[in-house]
């Protein structure tokens, strides 16, 4: 017994240096990444649902890591969020957005949106605000760019929330809630909340055409979102089916694979926005 337990004790206690050893080589790749600029940005189109046209893009950060190419977020935003890293690194990320908005503004479409993703960790650090003002204010005129906050985000500390979407809007930034209905949802705090445009999150679009409760539960958030003069946004469209629907629906906004894979800057401008 007590050689099996001291096997088993020595397994974990490896496993857990393996980990341990894993975040600090993933910890210094992140520095690295921050200072050697191997982040970018992906911009994944928004198409207003009756006219199809082109009205905005998604953000989405990523990592061009030297060796193994081009990573996607899940598997490092983490790592950011826990070394206090995503500050930094959103602060790239809200500079960087509001360049290419500006440009693309100024040059393709007048009225473009672009939106930015802001992490939990960032909204806590009492300078965040000011951070966005000193960057936005030279630009309040234009309005360009906007922001997407999780509704668990916004429910983590209500009062708080309420001063931050203040300040943002006040900045010209329009505010969605995203991955709306997966977060502990209340409907009054939904009607109190200064924001513009709900993202139904993409696990209700996925089942959209095969659960009646959950096109029942679609149908209702829209309706309950217009009732609130709210923008309605789906994501994760990947079919056509759901496209149609959606449109039945008359929800406003699709985003999804089916009408626009996220691409870099350069591939968006030549694919969406430099045509005639
Ligand atoms: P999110 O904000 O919910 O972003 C939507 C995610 O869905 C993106 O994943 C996007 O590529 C993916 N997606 C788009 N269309 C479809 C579709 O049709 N089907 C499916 N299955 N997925 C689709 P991505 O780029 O891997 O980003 C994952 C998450 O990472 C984002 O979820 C967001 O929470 C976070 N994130 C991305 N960029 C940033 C950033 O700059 N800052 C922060 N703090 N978080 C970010
Ligand atoms: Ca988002
Ligand atoms: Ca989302
Ligand atoms: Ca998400």
């Amino acid at each position: 017994e007590a050689g099996k337990r001291g096997v088993r004790t020595h397994t974990f206690g490896e496993h857990l240096r393996g980990l341990s050893a894993q975040r600090l080589e993933l910890e210094s790749d992140l520095r690295r990444a921050l200072e050697q600029n191997e982040f970018e940005l992906h911009y994944q189109p928004k198409f207003n649902t009756l006219s199809r046209r082109l009205v905005g893009a998604e953000a989405l950060l990523r990592w061009r890591h030297p060796r193994t190419g081009l990573v996607s977020p899940d598997s490092f935003i983490p790592a950011l969020e826990e070394t206090g890293l995503i500050v930094p690194v959103g602060r790239w990320v809200m500079k960087q957005a509001l360049e290419t908005a500006l440009r693309w503004r100024r040059d393709h479409h007048p009225t473009l949106r672009i939106a930015v993703n802001v992490s939990a960790r960032e909204l806590r650090q009492t300078d965040f605000l000011a951070n966005c003002r000193t960057l936005l204010e030279p630009h309040l005129a234009d309005q360009p760019i906007d922001v997407e906050l999780t509704e668990s985000q916004l429910m983590e500390n209500v009062e708080h929330s309420m001063h931050l979407l203040e300040g943002l809007r006040d900045l010209g930034c329009r505010v969605a809630i995203d991955d709306f209905g997966t977060g502990y949802s209340s409907l009054n705090y939904l009607a109190r909340l200064p924001v513009d445009d709900i993202k139904i999150d993409k696990s209700f679009i996925a089942l959209l055409t095969q659960s009646p409760e959950t096109m029942g539960l679609v149908t209702n958030i829209i309706t309950l979102a217009h009732s609130l003069s709210l923008s309605v946004v789906a994501e994760g469209v990947e079919e056509e089916e759901q496209a149609k629907l959606l449109r039945l629906l008359r929800c406003d906004t699709l985003q999804g694979y089916l009408v626009g894979m996220p691409l870099n800057a350069e591939a968006f401008e030549a694919q969406l926005l430099s045509v005639a």
